[in-house]
């Protein structure tokens, strides 16, 4: 069964804070990658790994503020007249790269729709971030497709993946900040989703099995 996912008034709360912090805590994260990479490049050779470990951490810290961040932009800066296909196409040499170091199967289905106003720019990002999760599901090969329709007065873009489906306690946590099943998540990804299915007036939904997961994003075309 499909599971309407509605965190929406959490996520705007944590959202303001968001902004302001991410900004604040980011301009001292870049003064010091930046005196850790010069002190790098002054140690000896054995001490290199550490100098590695602290920037990547940091690159990590900063990765995370930059999700955080685009959950807290309340409302689209962009909405433009655009073709939902376009945007699928546009992201795909992105997504190709992806599934061919991830050696999986890529299956696009891009039926005719209507235009739509989107903005296209976080459309591609709440594409990105399901494809990444279907890529991430599915353990070794599979088969992820991508298909866009139109269905009564709304257009439809569904990611399918093989991967082993989503338990009923995850399902429930689906969209919260920081919620992560995996040991290298930020639990961000669906959150952001969130955030930018609500800024271009759609709505989300999952549907899961133990023999994969669909994601379905519908926008409002009349
Ligand atoms: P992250 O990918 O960093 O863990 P997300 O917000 O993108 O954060 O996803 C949160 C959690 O939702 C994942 O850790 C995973 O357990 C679950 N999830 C999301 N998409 C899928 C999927 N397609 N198949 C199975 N589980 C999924
Ligand atoms: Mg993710």
């Amino acid at each position: 069964a499909e599971v309407e996912m509605v965190r929406m008034d959490r996520l705007n709360l944590i959202g303001q804070m968001a902004a302001s912090i991410s900004h604040e805590v980011r301009n001292p994260m870049t003064t010091v990658k930046g005196f850790l990479q010069l002190l790098k490049s002054k140690q000896e050779l054995k001490d290199q790994e550490y100098f590695d470990l602290m920037i990547e951490e940091l690159d990590r810290a900063n990765s995370i503020l930059s999700e955080f961040l685009s959950i807290s932009k309340t409302k689209s800066k962009t909405l433009e007249r655009c073709n939902i296909n376009d945007i699928v196409n546009y992201t795909l040499p992105l997504i190709q790269a992806d599934a061919q170091y991830n050696d999986k199967l890529l299956i696009l289905e891009l039926n005719n729709v209507p235009y739509l106003q989107l903005d296209a720019q976080e459309i591609r990002q709440l594409l990105l971030n399901l494809v990444r999760n279907g890529f991430e599901a599915m353990e070794s090969g599979g088969q992820l497709k991508i298909i866009t329709y139109s269905a009564n007065d709304e257009v439809v873009l569904a990611v399918t993946d093989e991967g082993k489906g989503i338990e009923q306690s995850v399902l429930e946590k689906l969209g919260t900040p920081f919620f992560t099943t995996k040991e290298q998540g930020t639990g961000l990804g669906l959150a952001v989703c969130h955030g930018i299915v609500s800024r271009n007036n759609g709505r989300i939904s999952v549907e899961t099995s133990p023999k994969g997961t669909t994601f379905y994003v519908y926008f409002k075309s009349s």
